[in-house]
């Protein structure tokens, strides 16, 4: 065995947890003295295959066939076996998708192996990859290493690693054609589930105001937005804000939201919870508002306001007004 597999997502665009994942894989296969592969399936991929090229710095792997073209769990399982029996990779990596959710256990249980699902970190002992997951609602962190006998299968959470570190590359794209009969196809794709339309990019933003559930009710909401407004900042916000349907779905922030990278973070009322912090921790600057001095934002935060946030926010609002003029 041999050899770091990254299994990308593509369904007429890109998954962009393919990219962290294809990074996570790339300083893996490094560490590990391994080659790099990708591999993404599909009917028609001759649009996704110039980013292959472009961004794959490896051999990568268009794997094609007619049932591919609509997601089933029994076509991609089907095919990635075969390619998987080909390759015979140390270790498959996936980003942590509602797709991967579904079909990647059962790819695994086909070589005998368990998936190591939503992983946060990899760290290295004696030169064997440790995967991190979170339990209990992170409030413990476990180790897991790989002691089977087949290939280790692994999910990345979406955020946790960053694509930005990728060393891109320019790699020729190889056809594998699995042999797939439509027998094997049990289930029938019904209607896509519909993520949230993304109208506001806060990947671009450079200043970001977020609020969390310290703001306690949705008529307290102008509050942050005026703050955010006198800083000429987008609006964000922490799970539960949107949950409520206090603000839309676009604007959180975390692990099920978007993930942002602004050269500063304002983080209002938000406890600081792991799946937020996975969101929002390639910020340059992190400022935290909150009235508990122990609220784990701080540990991230490079300036922290332990108070109020009803005394702290109309407060900064006047003052960003009166420096700026405005
Ligand atoms: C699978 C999964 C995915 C998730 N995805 C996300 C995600 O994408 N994004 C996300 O944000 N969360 C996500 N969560 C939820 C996450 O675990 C937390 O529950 C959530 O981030 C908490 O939001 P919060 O910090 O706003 O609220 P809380 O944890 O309730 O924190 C509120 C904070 O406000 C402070 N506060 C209260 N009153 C005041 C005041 N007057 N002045 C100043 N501070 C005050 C409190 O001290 C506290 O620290 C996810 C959870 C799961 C299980």
């Amino acid at each position: 065995m041999n050899g770091v597999l990254v299994i990308l997502e593509y369904r007429g665009a890109w998954n962009r947890m393919s990219w962290e994942a294809l990074a996570a894989g790339q300083d893996i296969a490094v560490k590990l003295g391994q080659p790099l592969m990708a591999a993404v399936a599909g009917d028609h991929l001759e649009a996704a295959i110039p980013d292959l090229r472009e961004k794959v710095d490896a051999r990568a792997f268009a794997v094609r066939h007619g049932l591919l073209g609509e997601y089933t769990a029994d076509g991609f399982v089907a095919a990635f076996v075969q390619l998987i029996h080909r390759l015979d990779p140390l270790l498959v990596l996936f980003p942590h998708t509602y797709q991967v959710r579904d079909f990647a256990p059962r790819l695994a249980a086909r070589f005998g192996q368990n998936l190591i699902a939503d992983v946060i970190a990899v760290e290295m002992d004696s030169g064997n990859p440790v995967f991190v997951r979170q339990l209990l609602q992170g409030k413990l962190n476990a180790d897991y290493v790989h002691n089977g006998d087949g290939p280790c299968f692994a999910s990345l959470q979406g955020g946790a690693f960053r694509a930005d570190t990728l060393v891109a590359g320019a790699c020729p794209v190889e056809e594998f054609l699995p042999a797939l009969d439509a027998s094997q196809i049990r289930s029938r794709p019904g209607e896509r589930f519909r993520e949230s339309a993304q109208t506001v990019d806060l990947s671009a933003a450079s200043l970001i105001v977020s609020v969390g559930r310290g703001i306690k009710e949705q008529s307290n909401i102008p509050l942050v937005e005026e703050l955010a407004k006198s800083l000429g900042a987008e609006l964000a916000a922490s799970r539960p804000i949107c949950d409520n349907g206090w603000l839309p779905m676009e604007r959180q922030v975390g692990s099920s939201g978007q993930t942002v990278s602004p050269k500063v973070y304002i983080a209002v009322g938000i406890s600081g919870a792991i799946q937020h912090l996975v969101g929002m921790k390639g910020s340059k600057a992190v400022i935290a508002i909150n009235k508990d001095e122990n609220a784990p934002i701080f540990e991230v935060a490079d300036y922290g306001i332990v108070g109020d946030l009803f005394e702290v926010v109309p407060a900064l609002t006047a003052a960003v007004r009166k420096a700026r003029g405005n």
